[in-house]
């Protein structure tokens, strides 16, 4: 596998590729990767002939109380992880590349409406950065397509509406979330938890779970997020949001529509430690 650390290398190489008629496939991360990362590259793998996977760790998409500093930077562990995976090219470009006029100078990227709820309201600014890095990153590499975890679900729809209102000519394919055995979502973010908060993180899931069973059942959305919350603060976590909605769109799942239809999204924290998943009905 080869290491891309600026643009210019990485361009050259991808422009042989193309010649040579390969289809282009990306997989933006911030790294520290683990197996949901690497279902990633397998699923890239089945749309394209070249993976790239980048790793960077974006300022832009953190709040100035949030944990960029401290985030798990691991490349060459990553390197190795992805070369195992059969992962074509790694791209860890510096701020400097991917924001050449700094970062607080840089474009920006807003998907207004999407960008403003659930992750959005908790961590303000958040989507701009994720809109911003990404629209660099489809930039650079020009690919086909792009693999986005299901686990940042809010994140995945803001990349689609991206894609779709700007006529970016790349597919966007959403992966399924990887969990450990006790149902908690992987995240390099896991490694915050100490031993007895890994295991009950693994709450999150089943609280998830309970609520799609209870939406199944025909329970009024409100009811299940108000016992869904108290549950989680009874277990010791500080929820963000405990929520019910459309997997269309993140919009109320009206009354009567089928819960199929329909989505449980969780945001808490144990701790200092933030984490998200979600669990889709249908
Ligand atoms: P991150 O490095 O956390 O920015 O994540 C990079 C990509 O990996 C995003 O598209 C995430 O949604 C995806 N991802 C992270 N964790 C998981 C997981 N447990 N299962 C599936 N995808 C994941």
């Amino acid at each position: 596998m080869d290491i891309f650390r600026d643009t210019a290398t990485l361009r050259a190489a991808l422009a042989g590729r193309r010649r040579a008629g390969d289809r282009i496939a990306l997989v933006p991360t911030m790294g520290n990767l683990h197996d949901g990362h690497h279902s990633l590259i397998a699923l890239a793998r089945r749309h394209a002939d070249f993976v790239v996977a980048s790793v960077f760790v974006n300022p832009t998409q953190f709040g100035p109380n949030e944990d960029f500093a401290r985030y798990p930077r691991t490349p060459d562990a990553d390197a190795r992880g992805l070369a195992q995976h059969g992962c074509d090219a790694m791209f860890l470009p510096a701020v400097d590349d991917l924001y050449p006029f700094g970062a607080e100078a840089a474009v920006r990227i807003h998907v207004p409406g999407l960008s403003d709820i659930l992750d959005g309201a908790s961590r303000p600014g958040h989507f701009d950065g994720v809109a911003t890095v990404v629209t660099r990153l489809f930039n650079r590499v020009q690919p086909d397509v792009a693999v986005f975890g299901r686990k940042d679900y809010q994140q995945l729809l803001v990349i689609e509406r991206l894609v779709e209102d700007l006529a970016l000519p790349i597919r966007i394919v959403g992966a399924p979330i990887v969990r450990e055995a006790s149902g908690l979502a992987m995240s390099s973010r896991n490694q915050y938890l100490d031993a007895a908060e890994r295991e009950r993180a693994a709450l999150i899931h089943a609280t998830l779970g309970w609520m799609r069973d209870q939406a199944l059942d025909g329970t009024e959305p409100v009811r299940i997020e108000a016992a869904a919350r108290q549950r989680l603060a009874d277990a010791g976590f500080v929820p963000d949001y405990a929520v019910i909605r459309r997997a269309a769109d993140l919009g109320p799942l009206e009354a009567g529509a089928p819960a199929a239809e329909g989505m449980a999204l969780i945001a808490a924290r144990l701790g200092s430690t933030r984490l998200i998943d979600n669990l889709r009905f249908g």
